[in-house]
């Protein structure tokens, strides 16, 4: 089967780099599921996790929004930070999303930044989950 190189990179560095099979999204339209000859695209991309299918393995990484380049050989997603499920430490993002979750019961402060705050959190949960299937 044909492969595609996939980079994931950060402001603080280079998360992923390797040739895959399968990159799964969401973009800012909708869920994206990505083989190698794709037709070219770049689009926001939401707070999500990407899932990368590699020689019949599949492994996740939440990524706290950014962009995704597709390419027919190449797909680069750029994030404002990006963590592969193991590396998620749970009691940090529970901790967060009860933060997140606490301003915006009082509606206190910046609502729209609780928001996201909120869906960092539960996007790092869902991810790291995944590393325990
Ligand atoms: P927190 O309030 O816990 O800092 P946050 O959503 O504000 O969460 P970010 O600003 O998105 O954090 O990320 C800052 C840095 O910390 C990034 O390098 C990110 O990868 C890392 N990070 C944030 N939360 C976690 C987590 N639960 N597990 C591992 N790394 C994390």
């Amino acid at each position: 089967m044909s492969k595609m190189q996939l980079d994931i990179v950060t402001p603080e560095k280079i998360v992923y780099s390797d040739q895959v099979d399968m990159v799964i999204t969401r973009a800012a339209n909708g869920d994206i599921g990505i083989l190698p000859k794709h037709a070219p695209l770049v689009s926001p991309l939401q707070i999500t996790a990407v899932r990368v299918k590699k020689d019949g393995q599949e492994e996740q990484i939440a990524i706290s929004g950014g962009f995704i380049e597709v390419r027919p050989d190449k797909v680069t997603i750029l994030a404002q930070a990006a963590e592969f499920a193991g590396d998620i430490d749970v009691e940090r993002a529970k901790r967060a999303k009860e933060r997140a979750e606490e301003r915006l019961a009082k509606s206190e402060g910046d609502l729209a930044r609780a928001e996201r705050a909120l869906k960092r959190a539960l996007n790092r949960l869902e991810v790291a989950q995944s590393a325990n299937k």
